[in-house]
């Protein structure tokens, strides 16, 4: 695996892979769920670039950023594993040469205000500066990203198309702890105790589901039934919404096969979120 941390060395190993590349940018903190981002990129690409970078921009001054887990030497071990080509390690100043404020900035107003973007007022237009600043850099045939995070992945995919990028954005799958709870970095941050009750927001989930598969159509009734359910825990709910995920537009009264359960909380000093498809 060849490792750039300047620029000039991403541009010269770049030039050097023939075919095509399959790119996945992470924060690193590596875990499953990156892994089978990485996975599907190495099975249908003559090459996998990942990119690790924990981007400023995308956290406000009281979120985690100095916090953020960087276990660079076992995230190196794990991609030589796995079979990667290159590993990209921007800096700020590689990205951001004239600081943040003053660089070109991504930004999909309405739909980064929604959901995630009403507490997080950064972070959408952090992601999207950063990813189209990535992707026009290593210009990928296709690039990976999670479902977890399905609203990144829907701007994403917006960005993509009405930038006209030449790269397609592949989906996948949320991968799962052995009790459901959704895998991610943060997950670390989670007391011993925190972490037993964690699973709470997908059993939360995964029985709003059940009840929808078993007739209930009514969004109220639906998403009442996930509260009451995490009321009897200390996982406290940012907000649990039913999508259409063609749009990201709320559901408000019936249900439709294969629309999107997208909910956030916040487990002691943990902000955790998940996502099902109800189908
Ligand atoms: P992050 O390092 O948290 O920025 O995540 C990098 C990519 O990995 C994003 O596209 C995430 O959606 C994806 N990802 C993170 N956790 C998971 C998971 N549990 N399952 C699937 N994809 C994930």
């Amino acid at each position: 695996m060849i490792v750039c941390d300047t620029l000039d060395s991403l541009r010269e190993a770049l030039d050097s892979l023939t075919g095509t590349v399959g790119f996945v940018p992470t924060m690193g903190a590596l875990h499953d769920g990156h892994k089978a981002l990485i996975r599907d990129a190495v099975k249908y690409n003559d090459h996998c670039v990942v990119s690790i970078y924990v981007n400023p921009a995308q956290f406000a001054p009281h979120e985690d950023l100095a916090t953020y887990p960087r276990p660079l030497t076992e995230d190196i071990a794990l991609l030589e594993k796995e079979d990667v080509s290159l590993l990209c390690l921007p800096s700020t100043f590689w990205m951001y040469p004239s600081g943040i404020s003053k660089a070109t900035q991504v930004y999909i107003p309405a739909l980064s205000k929604k959901y995630c973007g009403r507490t997080r007022k950064h972070f959408f237009r952090g992601i999207t500066t950063v990813v189209a600043r990535l992707l026009n850099l290593v210009r990928p045939t296709r690039a990976y990203f999670g479902e977890k995070d399905f609203q990144q992945l829907f701007l994403i995919k917006k960005m993509v198309a009405d930038l006209f990028m030449p790269v397609e954005i592949i989906a996948v799958p949320v991968v799962r702890d052995y009790d459901g709870l959704a895998k991610s970095s943060r997950n670390t941050y989670l007391s011993v105790s925190e972490r037993k009750e964690a699973s709470e927001l997908f059993n939360s989930l995964d029985l709003i589901r059940t009840a929808f598969l078993s007739g209930e159509e009514r969004v109220v009734e639906l998403l009442n039934l996930g509260k009451s359910r995490l009321d009897k825990t200390s996982v406290i709910l940012e907000y649990i919404v039913i999508v259409n995920p063609e749009t990201l537009q709320e559901r408000r009264s019936k249900v439709h096969v294969g629309d999107r359960l997208l909910t956030a909380a916040v487990l002691g000093k943990t902000r955790l979120i998940d996502t099902i498809e109800l189908r």
